[in-house]
């Protein structure tokens, strides 16, 4: 069952790769869980298209220059420049300037808030700017087949593998064209979104970044080690955007005091929000009022993909560095990912006639985790699996086929074993060591550690969610889905009540250890609390399994994972009963209001309390 193909296309991919081990060989296996299981007969993407035509396109950015569209002498526009403050959450507008003959040259300016009459308009530009200018300067005269190999890395928050496969159809066929490889065992290493670009971005787990760099929540993240400043000191020219405050600015965290790469538009969107008001919260009942979330007529996808595209054609024979994160409106809406499949497959159709790219770049397609408890309702079993499977594909460069045929061979050996966001962190040293003949010698990188292994080598088979950073309470290794399995009936109502008893006094204990306990209030639940109970694995030694329930106050839902040694029979009692541990598989929004957000316990803690006071 383990080795179940979930479509047509999957098994495709599957039989491409020179695959010699068998899926058992490995120590952990993941399952491959469908891409329309029986909870999607409800799918509607339709639900969840957005609008910004209303939007008034009145100017328009053309060869460096801002061209009044509209030719009303009635309306009259000024520009205003964007430019980043202090830190990430300061910008200042420049004196609104008058849009004479209405047409100006924007110069080296970056980022441009036109407005006219009532109507606003934001452009970017991309400007040489001087230190830019000398890391082109150091290219000259190195031929490209010289220069190293460039990154750019595409990424969307809250997408699995099967969510990807039935939202992008088109773009994962043009994916398939362009020998894009797909990991079917690449499994995040948290629920959060912090948690995995920390893996990817910094290489360390989140604890250490607290123990390190970034101390606690509010502490800005300038001195972690971010994979970006090894490309940005060997004079790759830097890029990293993404659509307003969403990972290192979520959440009252400070970013950061200087402007992490060479680009980033930050400030941009903190100008947007401000401007035309962050109203996010009526969009439900108002589409129109979501205004925030266009630029212009063009919506914040559109704009970052064509942003993408321009900055990716201005630096393609320099060698770079590109990160574009996505996370409005994928996070929340899972349904809207199908709707800009048409978009995302355009930058593949760019990638496909941009030769250079082509050539020179590794092209990374990855997200962070799955959709946790926006669309699976708590009922269904597949959000388990998909919260923990995330989408990840690579393209490899043309030039490393022909100069590294090793690494080729590496990779497609590596396509179904357990893979995680430290991987591609060590995978991107790997790309970098490989440009021997630019002093950067192979000789003294490692492709494989302790709890990471570069994509690039044949990776160990043996690797389990305890070596590779994964926490055993969202361990998806040799878990067994079975779309007809009635999980719950599986378990007598007794057994499932001694489970429910074990579980809420675990979480009561758990509370109680907190610093606020005094804060919250106790849970309760009773049997008719139950939502289910699924076996997750099952050995000859013990049984792992999950149980959903409710709890109050409050309406709360969680899941507890339980570690069964079989010797205990149907008997729950402590000595042969683990907790491995909890999740809140509903939203809390202000209940736990009492809790500050100062450190990562305060913010877990959270999703477990409910305020009493
Ligand atoms: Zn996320």
């Amino acid at each position: 069952m383990l080795l179940k193909n979930h479509s047509h296309k999957s098994r495709k991919v599957a039989t491409k790769v020179k695959n010699t081990h068998n899926q058992e060989e490995y120590r952990c296996a993941i399952p491959l869980v469908p891409v329309w299981p029986k909870y999607f007969s409800k799918w509607n993407p339709q639900r969840s298209i957005y609008d910004c035509s209303y939007v008034k396109n009145l100017t328009e950015l053309k060869n460096n220059k801002i061209v009044k569209i509209l030719r009303d002498p009635n309306v009259s526009c000024c520009l205003h420049e964007v430019i980043r403050g202090k830190k990430d959450s300061i910008y200042t507008l420049t004196e609104c300037t008058p849009l004479l003959n209405d047409i100006e040259d924007v110069g080296e300016r970056e980022i441009l808030l036109v407005k006219c009459n009532n109507h606003t308009n934001f452009h970017t530009n991309i400007p040489i700017k001087p230190a830019v200018q000398e890391k082109i300067k150091y290219w000259e005269g190195i031929s490209d087949e010289e220069k190293p190999f460039s990154v750019f890395i595409l990424g969307i928050d809250t997408v699995s593998r099967s969510h990807a496969y039935r939202s992008l159809t088109k773009s994962i066929k043009l994916m398939e064209e362009l020998d894009f490889i797909d990991f079917q065992a690449y499994h995040s290493v948290g629920p959060s979104t912090l948690s995995n670009l920390m893996a990817m971005l910094i290489g360390l787990p989140r604890a250490k970044v607290r123990g390190t760099c970034a101390k606690d929540w509010v502490t800005p993240f300038d001195s972690c080690p971010f994979i970006w400043k090894n490309f940005s000191e060997t004079n790759y020219v830097t890029g990293y955007v993404e659509d307003g405050s969403q990972s290192f600015n979520w959440g009252g965290q400070s970013g950061f005091v200087n402007q992490p790469t060479d680009y980033y538009l930050h400030h941009l969107f903190l100008s947007l929000a401000r401007t035309r008001g962050n109203i996010r919260k009526n969009f439900i009942k108002n589409p129109k009022h979501y205004t925030a979330e266009c630029i212009t007529h063009e919506r914040v996808p559109e704009f970052l993909l064509r942003y993408s595209i321009r900055w990716l054609e201005k630096f393609a024979n320099t060698p770079h560095f590109f990160l574009s994160w996505f996370a409005y409106p994928f996070h929340d809406d899972i349904y809207s990912l199908a709707n800009f499949d048409e978009y995302i497959a355009r930058f593949f159709e760019f990638l496909k006639s941009e030769a250079s790219l082509l050539r020179k770049s590794v092209v990374i397609f990855v997200s962070d985790h799955g959709d946790r408890m926006n669309f699976f309702n708590s009922k269904s079993f597949e959000s388990y699996f998909e919260r923990g499977l995330p989408f990840f594909q690579i393209r490899l460069p043309d030039q490393m086929k022909e100069n590294y045929p090793d690494i080729i061979e590496a990779i497609q050996l590596n396509t179904r074993k357990l893979t995680t966001p430290f991987d591609i962190h060590h995978t991107l040293l790997h790309v970098l060591s490989l440009n021997t003949n630019l002093d950067r010698s192979s000789k003294h990188f490692e492709p494989e550690r302790k709890d990471r292994c570069s994509l690039f080598v044949d990776m160990p088979s043996n690797r389990t969610c305890a070596s590779t950073n994964i926490p055993l309470t969202k361990c998806l290794c040799n878990a067994q889905y079975d779309k007809n399995s009635k999980g719950t009936s599986k378990i007598s109502p007794g057994f499932a009540n001694e489970l429910l008893a074990f579980s809420v006094s675990n979480l009561n204990m758990k509370v109680l250890k907190f610093k606020y306990s005094q804060l919250c209030s106790k849970w309760n639940s009773s049997s008719a609390d139950i939502i289910y109970t699924r076996y997750i694995s099952q050995t000859k030694a013990f049984s792992e399994l999950l149980i959903a329930f409710k709890a109050n106050p409050g309406k709360a839902k969680f899941e507890a994972r339980l570690k069964i040694t079989k010797s205990a029979g149907a008997f729950i009692n402590k000595t042969f009963t683990e907790l491995v541990g909890f999740s809140r598989i509903n939203k809390f929004g202000e209940q736990s209001w009492c809790i500050p957000e100062e450190t990562d316990e305060d913010k877990e803690m959270k999703e477990l309390c409910w305020c009493k006071i």
